[in-house]
């Protein structure tokens, strides 16, 4: 079995917990730098990019994740998380930094401070059944991808809808909340992807 961390700086860490299992791996939560070292992929869960980022700095474990992350290590952003895995932000702070892992322009709040959250189906590419309910909190999204980024889902379900999906190599975002609710279609791609066979 597969152990998958959970950054537990800040965020929904319970719900991600659960996901994973029912996904059929052993999740771990990582605060300090002998879990980081110790697990075989990590999910970065919502929350507040900008509080994760000064944690991440202030626990002394960015740049180690950063290293793990570009040795390879299966990466897995939701929301706040998604953002953290960007290589630009806007509408961030100064300070907030990230890991680069996908090659992509991500938009803070994008959906408006007004809209507070809503759900969606979405049609996600790569996996299989029925549209995917995706649950948007104060989110994301992506204004521009490199070549290197695989698109798997737009919002409203249309060609020019904005990016709410992305992966690229071991990395996947998305600026929804797949640990919110039953599920486990993101968290079973994400295990399966630690366990190189996705
Ligand atoms: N708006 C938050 C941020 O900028 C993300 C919200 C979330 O993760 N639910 O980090």
């Amino acid at each position: 079995m597969v152990n998958i961390g959970i950054l537990a700086l800040q965020g929904d860490v319970a719900e991600h917990v659960r996901a994973l299992e029912e996904s059929g791996a052993r999740a771990v939560l990582v605060r300090r730098s002998e879990e980081l070292a110790s697990v075989d992929g990590l999910v970065i869960p919502g929350g507040e990019s900008t509080t994760m980022s000064n944690l991440l700095l202030s626990f002394g474990i960015f740049d180690q994740l950063a290293e793990q992350i570009s040795n390879g290590m299966p990466v897995y952003g939701t929301c706040a998380g998604m953002i953290m895995l960007a290589t630009t932000i806007l509408d961030g702070r100064d300070d907030q930094r990230s890991f680069g892992a996908i090659d992509m322009v991500v938009r803070r709040n994008a959906f408006g401070r007004q809209v507070d959250s809503y759900e969606e189906e979405l049609d996600i590419k790569g996996i299989e059944g029925k549209p995917f309910p995706a649950v948007f909190i104060r989110a994301p999204w992506v204004e521009s991808v490199g070549e290197s980024v695989d698109v798997l889902a737009r919002a409203g379900n249309t060609p020019d809808g904005p990016i709410v999906a992305v992966r690229r190599g071991q990395a996947l975002a998305t600026s929804f909340h797949p640990e919110i609710g039953t599920d486990w279609r993101f968290h079973e791609l994400f295990t399966r992807m630690v366990q190189r066979e996705s």
